[in-house]
């Protein structure tokens, strides 16, 4: 499937229910995720679609360490020689490819049924090297800037992260979900963390977030996260 425009120098690029994004900037490209082990063809096609070639990644972002995120990054660091990005919490599990906290489903008769399904399927992921391990307030200087939040709660070493650009873009990752509306995501680690998190969030701001599952909300997107995630403490 081709990558879809979100806006200027940024692609959602869907493998099956997971996203990952491209950044194109001058500096060269960013993959934000790898999807599920086997996409990295799906995302180098897409790369190749875009006028670029496998050498233009120069870095990898991992947002956090479960199979559907860094499932392809050992294959794509390989063939685009990119820098690789991931919270300390979790870089252990993305080297060693195991080491997978167990969650819990989040409330709802859906998030339950779907959590026994993919629970029973979990794949086997190869292990890659991190290069850099990304603490929380951390601005990288790719693509103009992208600021790490550490945003534990479905994953301790969840990072969010806001681009300062178009009004605010945040790859909200794995925190909440967009996938029939803005909601929890299928499993936490810790549920009233991921609540505090996600109001963190919303404080931010930013017109653009991008999901690991679900189409992107745009403009405004922030208020919908302050309507949804507020005040409220679970
Ligand atoms: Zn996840
Ligand atoms: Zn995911």
């Amino acid at each position: 499937m081709p990558a879809k425009l979100i806006v200027n120098g940024l692609y959602a690029i869907p493998i099956g229910p997971v996203n990952a994004f491209l950044l194109v900037s001058p500096d060269g490209c960013t993959l934000i995720d790898t999807g599920v082990p086997g996409s990295a063809n799906t995302i180098l096609q897409a790369v190749r679609d875009l006028g670029k070639s496998a050498r233009d990644v120069r870095h990898i972002i991992l947002t956090h360490a479960h199979p559907d995120h860094i499932g392809s990054a050992a294959v794509l660091k390989k063939a685009t020689g990119a820098e690789t990005y991931i919270h300390p919490l979790d870089a252990p599990i993305a080297m060693g490819s195991t080491g997978f906290r167990p969650m819990k489903p989040a409330p709802g008769l859906i998030n339950g049924l779907v959590f026994r399904l993919l629970m029973r399927s979990i794949p086997t992921v190869e292990g890659t090297p991190i290069d850099h391990q990304v603490q929380d307030g951390e601005v990288l200087p790719i693509a103009g800037g992208l600021t790490a939040i550490h945003v534990p709660g479905h994953c301790a070493g969840q990072l969010a992260f806001l681009w300062a650009q178009h009004g605010g873009v945040l790859f909200a990752a794995d925190t909440c979900s967009n996938m029939l509306h803005l909601g929890w995501t299928i499993a936490y680690e810790d549920l009233a963390e991921g609540q505090r998190s996600l109001s963190k969030l919303g404080q931010l701001d930013f017109q653009v977030a991008c999901f690991g599952h679900g189409k992107a909300i745009l403009p405004d997107a922030n208020v919908q996260f302050r309507k949804k995630w507020g005040e409220e403490v679970v």
